[in-house]
């Protein structure tokens, strides 16, 4: 297939769906061009298995779990809907001032706490253990509409069947109404260059073939582990480097009486370690599939404890990895947790520990599973791959996803790079060309 348009996007996740709706809203032709499939059955496990990379089994080639979706609306499908701005100095040392994006990007999400109640009682039980421990614990941001969001059997990371959390086919639906075409099923291998310039994008499209489209502009936002890959191919080899995926690690307990295992995940956390260790705390247990999973890699003669899984709870450890992670022209990658990274999770799993037992968890109870990533970035970062205005050394070629963050957050990603999209739009079609 053949086809030409102004701007063509590859990749329809937090990057790519936020460029494509600006760029619509603003008169541009746009066509957004997305490897996964369109699935509507959201918010079950069946779902999350279908769209999940390797069905949920991505590893790095040491054996380091990394989850990203391949479907449209990308990774934000599975998100835990938690918002939060990155920390300090991370794109003010390139002199790039996010805060005007952030607060449109929060606007748009329509980022709020959620009320006590949708927390729950056993979420809530671990925000007092935490702040009596002499921590300061509160109420996390959140893209999720407490209006529609169903507190007691919560399916965040499965995607909401409730449309309660915001996901990147909100833009896509409004990339759509300003006329783009949103194209599932294309996998882009290359961008086409003329004269140093980015003339278009060409791939696969399942069930079809070859498949490829003239462009005047190419965003890729095929995220950071999709994105160094197509670069790779189109011949910019300092595309890979500095991978970093956030690892995180649950310390999970089981409650005589609290019934945790369903509530909202990331509702409530303490940035207290944040700045000083480098590492989050926020309450979440895995799906109950992909718990059994967990128990099963992690400790099997934990099996036995799965049918009590509305009574557990979990604490997130999300660490600040180092950027040194690798991608490869054939989609393998290198990842594993240097001593620093291991040593910053273990302290975390030690403080969530101390948090569970104060909530009243079993001892005998708690227990870790494997560390994993589910924030892939940091392989075209600023200053090395893209420039401050988020394009290559190939003229019209931009980059919009986590593959341009400097350095690794160790938090929630969406707002920056929802940020990021709306910034990049200004620089490339500025509103005063609305038509
Ligand atoms: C379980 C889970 C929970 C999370 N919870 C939160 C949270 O609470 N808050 C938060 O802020 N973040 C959260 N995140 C992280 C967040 O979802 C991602 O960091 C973010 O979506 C990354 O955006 P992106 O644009 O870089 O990539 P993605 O959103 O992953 O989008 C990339 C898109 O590109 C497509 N693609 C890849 N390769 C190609 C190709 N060759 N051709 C065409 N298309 C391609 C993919 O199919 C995908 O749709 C979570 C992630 C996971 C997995």
């Amino acid at each position: 297939m053949q086809m030409k348009t102004e701007y063509a996007i590859v990749g329809s996740g937090a990057g790519g769906g936020t460029v494509a709706a600006e760029l619509a809203r603003r008169g541009g032709r746009v066509l957004v061009l997305e490897r996964g499939p369109d699935y509507c059955f959201v918010g079950n496990h069946l779902f999350a298995v279908a769209v999940l990379d390797k069905h949920g089994f991505l590893t790095s080639q040491e054996g380091m779990g990394v989850a990203r979706a391949l479907v449209t609306g990308g990774s934000t499908m599975l998100t835990c809907g938690t918002a939060s701005r990155p920390p300090g100095g991370v794109f003010e040392r390139f002199d790039i001032d996010l805060s005007p994006y952030f607060e449109k990007a929060e606007e748009d999400l329509r980022v709020t706490a959620l009320p006590d109640d949708t927390i729950g009682e056993a979420t809530m039980s671990l925000l007092e253990a935490g702040n009596r421990l002499g921590m300061k614990w509160v109420k996390l941001e959140k893209f999720i509409d407490p209006e529609k969001c169903e507190p007691r059997y919560c399916n965040c990371m499965l995607g909401c069947p409730k449309e309660a959390k915001w996901t990147a086919r909100e833009y896509l639906d409004e990339a759509k109404k300003h006329g783009a075409e949103v194209i599932p099923h294309v996998k882009i291998d290359e961008v086409v260059i003329s004269g140093g310039e980015a003339a278009g994008v060409k791939g696969w499209q399942k069930g079809a073939g070859d498949f490829e489209v003239e462009a005047d502009t190419v965003i890729l936002s095929a995220g950071g582990l999709g994105t160094p890959v197509i670069l790779q191919r189109s011949g910019i080899y300092d595309a890979g480097k500095g991978f970093f995926c956030d690892p995180l690690v649950f310390t999970i307990g089981i409650h005589p009486r609290l019934k945790g295992g369903f509530d909202p995940p990331m509702t409530v956390g303490t940035f207290d370690f944040w700045e000083s260790e480098g590492f989050l705390l926020s309450p979440v247990v895995d799906p109950w599939v992909s718990m059994g999973l967990e128990m099963m890699k992690a400790k099997p003669s934990k099996l036995v404890d799965w049918p009590k899984y509305p009574g557990m709870m979990g604490i997130m450890t999300k660490g600040k990895d180092a950027v040194a992670g690798r991608i490869n022209v054939d989609e393998t990658f290198s990842k594993q947790l240097t001593y620093e990274d291991r040593a910053k999770l273990d302290k975390g799993i030690a403080i969530s520990t101390k948090v569970l037992l104060e909530a009243g968890c079993k001892p005998e109870s708690i227990w870790v599973n494997k560390p994993r990533g589910a924030h892939p970035g940091g392989t075209c970062r600023i200053g090395e791959v893209v420039n401050t205005d988020l394009e290559t050394e190939v003229k019209n070629l931009f980059i919009c996803d986590a593959s341009v963050i400097p350095d690794s957050l160790a938090a929630p990603v969406v707002i920056t790079l929802v940020a990021l999209g709306k910034r990049l739009a200004d620089h490339i079609r500025p509103e005063a060309q609305e038509t």
